[in-house]
């Protein structure tokens, strides 16, 4: 296959400014990675948090994107797992470094030293990208490429995020019905829990959204829901739903926070925790989460709502979503 020496590429050289579209070197892939023609590549919230300044400490420039589907091309001498043609996707934790204690007790997930895809490695705003062989996966084949982008983030955080909201719920609160939302409400309801959806204060088409997918309420983010939660997700980046999620949960309840920022959390009595209610944040993902998302979602099968962009047009996306004006989620799309 050719592989040209240029690429076009959407970068961000410093927080807070818009990306801009670059001519780069293709990279080089070294013994352990391969390299990806870049088809498809989501827009995650977490790209915003680093356009935007809130996470600190990317590598800059840096090229955003950890949503990625595309084809290998080419790929180093140690991967046997892949080969040319092969469609992989690529997630946000991109390299971990298997010694430290979390990683060998199978929590990769909060490695030491690992590096994250659009945020310490280049990621998929571009037309190519290197990636680990041990962070790829095959993408389902009932995917188009734009469909199967949000499964790689989106999908996986919220995956974590529901697996850890427990295992014995029936009643499941989701704040913030975005991304991640729209996967997790689907196989929640594949597995015969009733969801309850809370949007923005007035989001009148997030909660039809919701509705639509199969949740048996939905309302506002301040509303209570008319039976208590066993369990409840927030993805929303806002700390005043932590006091409210676990008002509305039962006595056991767990309550993940599935974002990776978030505004400050209001203090709150203790007795809205009393009785074993948990607060729990999520972290990144493991191989075993994808593997076991990339499994169920085919089966559901999980339906991905999808709003495709040029890859010119990345600030565009970004932009609606910081505005909240997306459904579903965005993704870049490359010819
Ligand atoms: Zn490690
Ligand atoms: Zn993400």
């Amino acid at each position: 296959m050719h592989i040209p020496e240029t690429m076009r590429a959407m970068v961000l050289e410093t927080a807070c400014t818009p990306l801009i579209c670059k001519e780069l070197p293709v990279p080089k892939p070294n013994p352990d990675q391969v390299l990806v023609k870049v088809r498809a590549c989501g827009v995650c919230r977490t790209d915003l948090h680093v356009v935007d300044g809130e996470l600190t400490d990317p590598k800059l420039p840096i090229i955003p994107g950890h949503e990625i589907v595309g084809a290998v091309v080419l790929a180093g001498e140690n991967v046997d797992a892949f080969h040319a043609g092969d469609r992989i996707g690529i997630p946000w934790l991109g390299y971990t470094c298997g010694k430290c204690l979390f990683c060998r007790t199978g929590r990769e997930n909060l490695c030491d030293q690992p590096k994250f895809t659009g945020y310490t490695l280049d990621g998929g705003y571009a037309e190519y990208a290197v990636a680990d062989r041990r962070y790829c996966f095959s993408v389902p084949e009932s995917y188009s490429d734009a469909e199967a982008a949000p499964l790689l983030c989106a999908g996986l955080i919220g995956y974590r995020s529901y697996r850890l909201a427990g295992d014995n719920i029936e009643k499941l609160g989701i704040y913030g019905f975005g991304g991640a939302a729209h996967i997790i409400a689907q196989i929640a309801i594949y597995q015969g829990k009733k969801v309850y959806a809370f949007t923005r204060p007035g989001d009148t088409s997030a909660r039809k959204f919701a509705l639509r997918l199969g949740a048996v309420w939905a309302g506002d983010s301040t509303d209570m829901p008319p039976e208590l939660l066993d369990a409840a997700i927030i993805f929303a980046p806002v700390g005043s739903l932590v006091p409210a999620a676990l008002r509305a949960t039962v006595k056991g309840g767990t309550v993940v926070c599935g974002g990776i920022h978030m505004s400050d959390i209001p203090s709150f009595p203790y007795n809205i925790l009393w009785e074993e209610r948990v607060i729990r944040a999520v972290a990144n993902l493991t191989r075993k989460d994808a593997e076991e998302l990339l499994a169920i979602a085919p089966k559901v099968p999980v339906k991905t709502e999808v709003e495709v962009f040029p890859l010119s047009q990345a600030n565009d996306a970004l932009s609606r979503l910081r505005e909240g004006k997306l459904q579903g989620a965005a993704v870049l799309i490359l010819d």
